[in-house]
């Protein structure tokens, strides 16, 4: 075997091994880790005889089915006899194999369904510093495992570039053995272009280094998928033939036979044409020049579709530096990136780990089958944001999967746990299924997932803005999808508003869905499902965006009170409700509304039927402002939104009198003032308290007022009513009798003046009583009125003939000696029909004229 440089450490990681039951290995991509590691461990016999085997795990299926054949060839194996792999659709593993290399939800998986981990004695996390979701549980979920039922169990963490210390404390302090790689100096060039990922930006970058550089040594190209390999690949052919280069292409989805001319030694100088799968996972020897795109595709939440998706996003720092170090692996080498430096500043430091960016749905979903109940308490090896956490459990709540106070896990999420697919999808693919129609289903599951396939800048006839109608703006996308495949995903297609690459992404995940969908029920039904079906199956997987269209307008409000706008592009152009497929926050007018450019209609019908625990009949009675009565009202909900208001119930005396009472006692204080006797009243009681504090005369605050109110709306109907009913009669009951007795003395309405008129006292707020009158009518009264007891002189307004205020007293006496007489010269004159007398003392009071009106 080629010495390699982690060979020198071996013995150090079996002995660690030995002692302890973790370990956490860091050493530079292409030391060896992957293919010498597992078989030392093997061959120390360290791990018993009834847990002998190894499982390892890969995040990438073409690297885990590498790294078996690898470690096959350098042991003289068999693969599928002493090593095998497993990844989705492929196992080859036989019984008296040794070493799986598996990849990640693979392992979940088999932690779920059998916790013990029957026959495994240690198991390896490969490629940790890359943090997708499914390690950090697998890492989670297997310290458990030992801490419970496997304390024998070995978990060993491998990694090419990792900040070592959390994950040797997450694991109990263990060892942590570094090795050195073997490198040599890699020199950086940047060439920054306007399009990194673009087949002209390849073609040039390596036409510049065949013809610039003397060395034969294989090319690395880095782009960001599948599409971009392609593109570039043709593009190359030019310059592959003239230069007698081989272009390879190197992806998460090739087959067995194009993986092995990748590592197949001899012929000519390569052109490998990869995705980040060459970053840390495999190594090829030989390549003495990188040229990055500095882009990958990074899975992350879309709130848009509420599912996971592959977004196109710069890498980091972290990254470039390890695509640049491939170059330096056999010699000294070049790094071209397509990039400035000026850019690189923009650049993050690290990639965000896949646990606080992705979906947490089906993370979530695993946990609860595990038996965690509380997902926030679990031991995360890294612990997502609650409001994460929390909004993943409701959505799996809505779908079926979690039921209960308690939020356990359903028959129904068992099924969907067992579908590898975003739970949303996975509801749609089992109703699907269920129904008989799997590959329907499967094409609505690949158009809500992948990208649009109407493309957005387009203008062609897909986009029919407003002439069209119909059910579901997923209908006449399924047709294009026909279309686009009828006519082979031509170019040409784009005129038709048809993305052509984006047809075949959907057609390519509408097949792989279909092949899930088939395994859970059987083949179809052979007919074709009815479009009320079909919409139905939508709803079960989006029941968290039901929208009510606000009038006829385009907006509307969907659950969880967001405002929706439907574009005009939509064919949903004639329902009441329906559900909003792609939100997009857009903001107009300076009010944030989600656009929404597909849409399924749907029935309230519908609802009712799929979640019955989600709807509510209310029925109230409620004072209508502008009929300024109180009205039944019932109201249809699902969930917090509301589909129907019907506001001419019928409403029986009690009702309408609480309904009164409510409205009126939200301005209760008002009301009373607006009554002239009640409010009358309340200022004596008021003076008195002031007066009198002693007297214990009871405080009407805003809740007694309100009782008081209360109480005048028995019986009545409407507002009306209410407002004729006499107040003091129920003020007065909330007075002891002997304090009702007493206020009529102490605080009376009004006083008999000399004149023999009863004439009204006005009491008021921070200030004495005031008794208006024409002086003519106080002839004779020298002692000025008191109140309370005797405690508070009234003040007395003394009014002219023409009822205008001549004098304000408090002091009559003083009056009828000075004042007076001013008063008299000043209107003798013009009233002489009046009396003037020499003695006002002893005149005789007059009533003359009439009453103030
Ligand atoms: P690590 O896991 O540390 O990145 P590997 O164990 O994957 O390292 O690879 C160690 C060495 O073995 C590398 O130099 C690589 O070139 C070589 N190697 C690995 N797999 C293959 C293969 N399938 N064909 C040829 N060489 C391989
Ligand atoms: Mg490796």
């Amino acid at each position: 075997m080629t010495p390699l440089p982690i060979d020198a450490v071996i013995p150090r990681i079996v002995e660690s091994l030995r002692r302890e039951r973790s370990l956490v290995l860091v050493a530079p991509p292409g030391s060896g880790k992957t293919t010498r590691v597992p078989p030392a461990i093997l061959r120390a016999g360290i791990l018993s005889a009834e847990n002998p085997v190894i499982i390892m795990l890969q995040p990438r299926r073409v690297a885990a089915r590498a790294a078996a054949q690898r470690i096959a060839d350098e042991n003289g194996w068999g693969l599928g006899v002493e090593v095998g792999f497993q990844i989705r659709f492929e196992r080859r593993v036989g019984p008296r194999t040794r070493l799986v290399v598996e990849t990640e939800g693979i392992l979940n998986r088999q932690l779920l369904s059998d916790p013990f981990l029957e026959g495994v004695g240690c198991v390896i996390l490969d490629e940790f510093h890359e943090r997708s979701i499914h390690t950090d549980l697998a890492i989670a979920l297997l310290r458990e495992v030992r801490e419970t039922v496997r304390e024998d169990l070995r978990i060993v963490v491998m990694s090419a570039t990792l900040d070592a210390g959390p994950v040797s404390r997450f694991l109990g302090g263990c060892p942590v053995i570094e090795a050195e790689g073997r490198t040599f100096p890699v020199e950086v060039v940047y060439r920054p272009v306007a399009r990194p990922s673009a087949s002209e930006s390849v073609v040039g970058a390596v036409e510049e280094v065949v013809r610039d550089t003397g060395d034969s040594g294989h090319i690395l190209v880095f782009l960001p998928g599948v599409e971009e390999i392609r593109r570039a690949g043709a593009g190359l052919a030019g310059v592959a033939r003239r230069e007698g280069l081989e272009v390879l292409p190197l992806h998460g989805s090739l087959s067995g036979d194009e993986q092995d001319r990748i590592f197949r030694l001899g012929g000519g100088r390569k052109v490998i044409l990869a995705t980040n799968i060459a970053e840390t996972s495999l190594t090829i020897d030989g390549v003495t020049t990188v040229i990055d795109s500095g882009l990958a595709r990074f899975a992350s939440d879309d709130p848009v579709r509420g599912v996971d998706r592959l977004e196109l996003g710069r890498i980091s720092k972290a990254s470039a530096a390890q695509r640049g170090g491939r170059a330096g692996r056999t010699g000294p080498g070049r790094c071209v990136r397509l990039w400035s430096e000026w850019e690189e500043r923009g650049m993050a430091e690290y990639d965000t780990p896949e646990v606080a960016r992705v979906d947490l749905a089906s993370t979530l979903l695993a946990l609860h089958s595990w038996g965690v109940a509380e997902p926030s308490k679990f031991g995360w090896f890294e612990t997502p944001p609650v409001e994460r956490l929390e909004s993943a459990e409701r959505l799996l709540e809505s779908l079926g999967a979690l039921g209960g106070e308690e939020r356990r896990l359903t028959p129904l999420g068992r099924q969907l746990l067992a579908i590898p697919a975003h739970p949303r999808m996975a509801r749609l693919l089992t109703a699907a299924s269920e129904a008989g129609y799997p590959q329907e289903g499967a094409a609505l599951a690949a158009l809500l997932t992948e990208k649009d396939i109407v493309g957005r800048q387009m203008s062609g006839e897909a986009k029919r803005g407003g002439s069209e109608r119909g059910l579901s703006d997923l209908f006449n996308r399924l047709d294009l999808l026909a279309e686009a495949e009828g006519r082979k995903f031509s170019g040409l297609l784009r005129d038709r508003g048809i993305d052509p690459l984006a047809a075949r992404q959907v057609s390519r995940a509408r097949d792989e869905f279909a092949r899930i969908a088939r395994r859970l029920h059987g083949s179809g039904a052979g007919d074709e499902p009815d479009e009320a079906m079909m919409l139905r199956w939508v709803l079960m997987a989006y029941p968290d965006r039901v929208v009510k269209r606000r009038g006829s307008e385009a907006t509307g409000v969907m659950t969880g009170g967001r405002g929706v706008r439907l574009s005009a592009e939509s064919v949903v152009r004639d329902h009441e409700f329906y559900l909003a497929l792609d939100p997009r926050e857009d903001r107009r007018g300076g009010t944030l509304e989600a656009k929404v450019r597909m849409a399924s209609a749907l029935r309230v019908e519908w609802l009712e039927e799929l979640f019955p625990g989600s709807m509510r009949n209310e029925r109230s009675v409620e004072f209508d402002e502008e009929r300024s009565r109180p009205v039944g009202v019932t109201r249809l909900w699902y969930r917090d939104l509301l589909l129907r208001e019907d506001r001419n119930a019928k409403v029986d005396l009690l009702e309408a009198a609480d309904a009164l009472a409510v409205a009126i006692r939200l301005r209760a204080v008002e009301f009373l003032r607006e009554n002239d006797e009640g409010s009358g009243w309340l200022a004596r009681l008021e003076f008195l308290r002031g007066a009198m504090p002693e007297g214990g005369w009871p405080d009407f605050d805003i809740e007694a007022l309100g009782e008081v109110v209360s109480v005048a709306c028995v019986g009545k109907r409407t507002l009306e009513e209410v407002r004729k009913t006499p107040l003091v009669p129920i003020l007065r009951s909330r007075l002891t009798h002997a304090q009702s007795r007493a206020m009529d003395d102490l605080a009376p309405e009004g006083l008999v003046v000399p004149s023999g008129n009863r004439i009204r006292l006005s009491y008021q707020a921070g200030g004495p009583p005031i008794l208006a009158v024409r002086l003519q009518e106080l002839f004779g009264w020298t002692e000025t009125p008191r109140l309370a007891g005797g405690r508070v002189p009234v003040l007395v307004h003394l009014l002219g003939p023409n009822y205008r205020p001549v004098q304000v007293t408090d002091d009559l006496q003083s009056f009828w000696a000075t004042a007076y007489f001013q008063v008299r010269k000043d209107l003798r004159a013009r009233y002489p029909r009046h009396a003037w007398p020499d003695d006002p003392l002893t005149a005789r009071a007059e009533a003359k004229g009439s009453r103030r009106p």
